[in-house]
């Protein structure tokens, strides 16, 4: 591990940092893409070959069975992330697949509309037009983040079916006022669904939005091919599944997809215990004075400017390159030249607020103010 800075001495829960690095296997290099995809600990790759193992010996259904109780804890801690019940989630494939499965078993009425942002993650964008929705833009302001005042009027004065706020984007650091927005919601009986696909283990995903959904491989660190979907009894209600669920079962279970990457499920489930076992909140302050020092290391780093403000409390930071600079070139170098892992994002990932290509960064608690001078060095 690197030599100790001034900047990382102010980088709270150092212990952390070290537990986090211990737990998972030596990295090839310097894993700055955590927004993207986490490395996972060795007790996920490990809970995860044992099922496939089980799988081998038992037969697939009846290892499945054996996990039931594993799974339904799951479904309860992760209830537990977002505010309710092990019987309001259910697993599925992906974020998108959430959506999707809330999509297909919501019927929203002709003509209904939905507000989102004006920054809204690309792919949702085109899901929610492809379920019939018409998009309405949230008013914003200059980093992106949503007018609470504005959206207040709007729901008094011509409510959408409902809202749609992605907490955290993909393509920029900017937290949403999302508790503030769901009460907003609340009050004036609007449904708030909430991407939380960057937000789920990196900030605070308990604030009474109705419909939360997620994936399991980014700030969660758990396996690929898996991602969640936590319904309130609510909207839950209004929802007709293609096929109801078992009469023995929660009906948000119906949602649920019955052919699925069992072990992959478990490996999260391990994830999100060794999440409350680092501590949420902990794991949080580490995270925004990771994107804090980052940020002050990195901007203006061979011209290249920081997106975000300073003190945004997220892990995430984006960078706009110098004139001439190409994004892409730049993400292939980091990684083949430094070894350093990154995302280049361009303008398509949020056509409605990006006008350029973003480096994106986004260490997990075991980065370092070393690593992120090593990157500023090779920009
Ligand atoms: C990654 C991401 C998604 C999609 O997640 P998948 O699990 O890949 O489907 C959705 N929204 C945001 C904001 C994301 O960053």
């Amino acid at each position: 591990m690197g030599g100790v800075t001034a900047l990382d001495l102010r980088l709270p829960h150092a212990d952390l940092a070290g537990s986090w690095r211990a737990a998972r296997p030596r990295p090839a290099g310097t894993h700055l893409d955590s927004a993207a995809c986490s490395r996972q600990s060795n007790r996920v790759l490990e809970a995860v070959a044992h099922h496939a193992r089980h799988e081998a010996e038992l037969g697939g259904y009846v290892a499945e069975a054996t996990a039931g109780d594993l799974l339904q804890q799951g479904r309860s801690v992760i209830g537990g992330l977002v505010g309710m019940a092990a019987a309001d989630v259910v697993f599925v494939e992906s974020a998108q697949a959430a959506l999707a499965a809330l999509l297909a078993a919501w019927p929203l009425g002709p003509a209904a509309r939905v507000a989102c942002l004006p920054g809204e993650y690309a792919p949702n964008a085109a899901m929610l037009r492809a379920a019939g929705l018409a998009l309405e833009p949230l008013a914003v302001d200059g980093d992106g983040r949503a007018d609470l005042a504005a959206l207040e009027r709007s729901l008094a004065a011509d409510p959408p079916r409902f809202v749609h706020l992605t907490q955290l984007a993909s393509h920029r650091g900017v937290v949403q006022p999302a508790a503030e927005v769901a009460a907003l919601c609340r009050a004036h009986g609007v449904p708030l669904v909430l991407d939380a696909a960057q937000s789920l283990g990196h900030v605070d995903v308990d604030l009474g939005a109705d419909v939360v959904y997620s994936t399991s491989r980014k700030w969660l660190a758990g396996p690929r091919g898996v991602g969640l979907l936590c319904v309130r009894p609510a909207v839950a209600a209004q929802l007709v599944p293609a096929l109801p669920a078992p009469a023995d079962l929660p009906p948000l279970r119906a949602l649920e997809s019955g052919e699925a990457h069992v072990a992959g499920r478990i490996g999260l489930v391990l994830a999100v215990g060794e999440h409350l076992a680092a501590g949420p909140q902990r794991v949080r302050e580490r995270l925004a004075a990771l994107g804090r020092a980052g940020r002050q290391v990195l901007d203006g780093a061979g011209g290249w400017r920081v997106v975000e403000p300073v003190d945004e409390p997220t892990a995430t930071t984006t960078l706009r390159p110098p004139d001439g600079v190409d994004v892409v070139a730049t993400r292939a170098r980091l990684l083949t030249e430094h070894g350093i892992v990154t995302t280049a994002a361009g303008p398509e990932r949020a056509p409605g607020e990006m006008t350029g290509p973003v480096l994106r960064v986004s260490p997990h608690v075991d980065g370092t103010v070393e690593e992120l001078e090593a990157l500023a060095a090779a920009l």
